[in-house]
């Protein structure tokens, strides 16, 4: 992977602990333009710096937004013997609204994105293409964190704090730009999409023992002070997982946390291929490269301060 790829993934940087990381969520909307027909790839490239840095936005508009953090997760084990329905108003009508909104309803909300999504270009809107593009991605790489699935979401119940960001954040930060590779095939229509939503959330599921287990077994083998590290970042002191301890972790999973990223990548590009193809295809040519309106300004402005200076609406994993 080109550094200079990188380095604009990267601009804004800083140590997020949840949903991937912003670190995660910038380079899985940046890698996905890549994966599009020509077609596409001739609209979103000129855009690609609007579709990485809005990829986060969803996570900052946890701060201002109280209905935003249940869209972010699904707790499937809080459904324990019960089969949940692939569809909302079944889901609803076996467990209720109130139900689903306190376990997380992240399959759906994706189903919810990928209509505005496709609204968008059917409607040649060129900013709410790329607003919902980027949010939509945003909401896909969710869906495919373990621990995004996982009432033990942090490792609050297994005393292992923190690692939620441990997985999804510190790991890609050290290994996604020198030693993984991100290439994946190129973006497929999706039939289903909520079927392939579900498939992957229950992927996350599956691997979300492994992610705990794994690093239960790994602390085992280390004292705290070859476990955590003191790094400074952005002129500020913090305590965070050693390399040693990030490397062996990243070993022991086998490639997984690599691999979730990669498959996040080819399902972003996919659904943002299936919205234009469910809108007709419409020709792409003559849209031009977005210039950010008085509002949208407004509303990106309104969504940094309250990130910067709040605290989150519901379920943090920090
Ligand atoms: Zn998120």
């Amino acid at each position: 992977m080109k550094k200079w790829c990188m380095s604009l993934v990267l601009t804004g940087c800083f140590l997020n602990g949840w949903c991937w990381g912003f670190y995660g969520h910038r380079l899985i909307n940046y890698q996905a333009v890549f994966l599009l027909p020509p077609e596409l790839i001739a609209f979103y490239k000129p855009n690609i710096e609007f579709i990485t840095a809005h990829a986060v936005d969803p996570d900052k508009r946890r701060y201002a937004v109280a209905e935003e953090g249940p869209r972010h997760y699904i707790d499937i084990d809080r459904y324990a013997g019960s089969v949940v329905p692939r569809s909302w108003s079944k889901a609803v009508q076996k467990f209720s609204k109130d139900t689903l909104q306190a376990h997380g309803i992240v399959p759906w909300w994706i189903q919810v994105m990928l209509q505005r999504l496709t609204r968008a270009f059917r409607e040649r809107d060129v900013g709410a293409i790329l607003k919902m593009s980027a949010e939509t991605g945003h909401y896909i790489g969710d869906a495919h964190v373990p621990l995004h699935t996982s009432s033990n979401h942090n490792g609050q119940f297994t005393n292992q704090h923190g690692i939620h960001g441990f997985w999804e954040s510190r790991i890609p930060e050290i290994f996604a730009e020198t030693e993984w590779d991100l290439l994946s095939s190129k973006a497929v229509y999706l039939k289903n999409p909520l079927d392939f939503t579900w498939n992957r959330i229950y992927e996350s599921a599956i691997a979300s023992d492994s992610v705990l287990r794994v690093e239960k077994i790994l602390s085992e083998r280390f004292t705290p002070d070859r476990k955590y590290a003191f790094e400074e970042r952005n002129g500020v002191i913090i305590k965070q997982y050693s390399t040693a301890y990030s490397s062996g972790y990243n070993e022991m999973l086998n490639g997984m946390i690599e691999r979730r990223m990669r498959e996040s990548i080819f399902a972003v590009a996919s659904f943002w291929y299936t919205a234009w193809v469910n809108a007709g295809q419409p020709d792409l040519k003559n849209f031009v490269k977005k210039e950010i309106s008085p509002d949208e300004k407004l509303e990106f402005e309104t969504l940094e301060m309250k990130w910067k200076d709040g605290r989150v609406k519901g379920r943090a994993c920090d």
